[in-house]
């Protein structure tokens, strides 16, 4: 993919297709305030058309719909301002540290069963999923859905908290203590009915 015909500018050699670029974008919008309010305005009218809309849409989807791209949504959903404080508990964990603990997770699911990929909640043991319900106009809930919960409700997301699981596990836990957990089992095991 070289050649003429590739880069339509003029280049540092005076040919096109050739050398380097000399006219720097990204340098020229930093350093150029006049040249960045332009930019801008003409992005802002661009995402408001029809196409940058599609375009966008269409972006977003394939995004959302990736594995890395769900799972970058999902950790950034943990570190949301308004969420830290409706669960008056903040992260105590970097966003890097989080992929690190799925890597684990995978790898010891796939210990566990070694004809997985290891992408299991860790609850059920079913496979997760990574659907989205953007652009068709209803909010689907999808219960396989590759979701993080915080095992202990009353700790935060930090080491050792994190439970990958699928969405239907974790909105079944919801807001389950523990305690009470400990408690449902006690009285399940006292009347025998596990
Ligand atoms: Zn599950």
């Amino acid at each position: 993919m070289c050649g003429p015909g590739r880069n339509v500018g003029v280049t540092e050699n005076g040919e096109r297709g050739t050398g380097k670029m000399v006219w720097n974008y990204k340098e020229k919008y930093q350093n150029d305030p006049e040249f960045k309010k332009k930019e801008r305005l003409r992005q802002k009218i661009y995402n408001e058309s029809e196409q940058g809309r599609a375009v966008k849409l269409a972006h977003n989807m394939s995004y959302g719909n990736s594995e890395h791209g769900f799972i970058t949504n999902c950790i950034a959903a943990a570190f949301k301002p308004s969420s830290c404080r409706k669960r008056g508990l903040w992260p105590a964990i970097t966003k890097d540290e989080i992929w690190k603990e799925l890597e684990k997770h995978r790898l010891d699911m796939k210990n566990k069963y070694p004809e997985s990929d290891g992408n299991l909640c860790i609850y059920c043991e079913n496979s997760w999923t990574y659907k989205r319900s953007i652009g068709t106009g209803k909010r689907v809930k999808h219960t396989t859905n590759f979701s993080i919960d915080r095992i202990d409700n009353n700790k935060t997301y930090q080491v050792g908290n994190l439970g990958f699981c699928c969405s239907g596990c974790n909105d079944k836990k919801h807001h389950a203590t523990l305690e009470l957990m400990k408690n449902v089992l006690r009285v399940a095991k006292e009347k025998e009915l596990i």
